[in-house]
């Protein structure tokens, strides 16, 4: 997607595999400075050498602590994507406290975190930012192969994107999400394990095809940008059609 961001700055979570790095790669190409957020400083070495003038920032989201202080002089951001994500798979009736409060404390209490530095800064210089949260499909439907941990939390991801458009609303900030179907990243991987699994859903999208890292980055872009100026508190689904199903 051909936008310019051109004197904007830009803050990008889980920047170092997947959906993040490809944004992060799009960002850098429009003319954003880009603040690359990650967990595994090695992605961050080789990413920067791909976008020379990112700013790395290794820290795991998870700990609010370490984010706080890894974050607390980010500077001026005008362009959050609020990307890093896990998928912890686990039975519902297997689920552990470990696990749900991980998944719940990078899914979505990271968002919180984040987006509360991110918008105070917007809120103090008084511009108009853009904040794109990525929730997924199964905010909305489940399949077996995708844990509860992944639904509850983008389920709650979906209400938080909706929240927070309503409180930064007035301070002309714009708070959306994108909610892909399965894309071949690291993670998404760890639904095709099944082959057979893999096939069935991926025939049960009316596309017959899952969603490419692309797709979902010209999403995040259009969401990013001015061509989207009055959309706030909404998702795009990258889905293939699979809702429509
Ligand atoms: P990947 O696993 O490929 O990449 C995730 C990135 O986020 C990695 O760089 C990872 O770093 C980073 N990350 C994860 N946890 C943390 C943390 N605690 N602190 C800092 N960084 C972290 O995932 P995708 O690119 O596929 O997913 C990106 C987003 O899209 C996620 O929110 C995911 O839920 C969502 N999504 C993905 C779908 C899919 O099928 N792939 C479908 C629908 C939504 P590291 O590897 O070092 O841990």
């Amino acid at each position: 997607m051909n936008l310019n961001f051109s004197g904007l700055r830009a803050l990008v979570t889980g920047a170092g595999k997947g959906i993040g790095h490809d944004t992060v790669k799009a960002l850098h190409a429009s003319g954003a400075k880009v603040v690359a957020v990650t967990r595994t400083n090695a992605d961050l070495v080789s990413l920067a050498k791909e976008c020379p003038g990112i700013e790395p920032v290794c820290v795991d989201l998870g700990d609010w602590e370490a984010t706080e202080k890894a974050l607390r002089a980010i500077g001026p951001v005008d362009l959050l994507v609020n990307n890093a994500g896990v998928a912890l798979i686990q039975p519902f009736m297997e689920s552990t406290k470990e696990v749900f409060d991980r998944s719940f404390n990078v899914n979505v209490r990271s968002v919180l975190q984040v987006s509360q530095m991110v918008a105070k800064g917007m809120i103090n210089r008084g511009v108009a930012g853009s904040i794109v949260n990525i929730s997924s499909m199964v905010a909305y439907v489940t399949f077996l192969a995708w844990p509860h941990t992944v639904s509850s939390t983008k389920g709650a991801l979906t209400m938080l994107t909706k929240a927070m458009a309503m409180e930064l609303g007035p301070h002309k900030i714009r708070v959306n999400s994108v909610n892909p179907t399965v894309v071949l990243t690291d993670m998404g991987k760890k639904v095709s394990a099944d082959p057979d699994f893999a096939k069935k859903l991926k025939e049960r999208h009316p596309l017959r095809r899952f969603a490419e890292v692309e797709d979902v980055v010209n999403s995040i872009l259009f969401l990013l940008s001015d061509s989207s100026a009055s959309t706030s508190g909404s998702s795009i689904l990258v889905d293939a059609g699979y809702l429509a199903s």
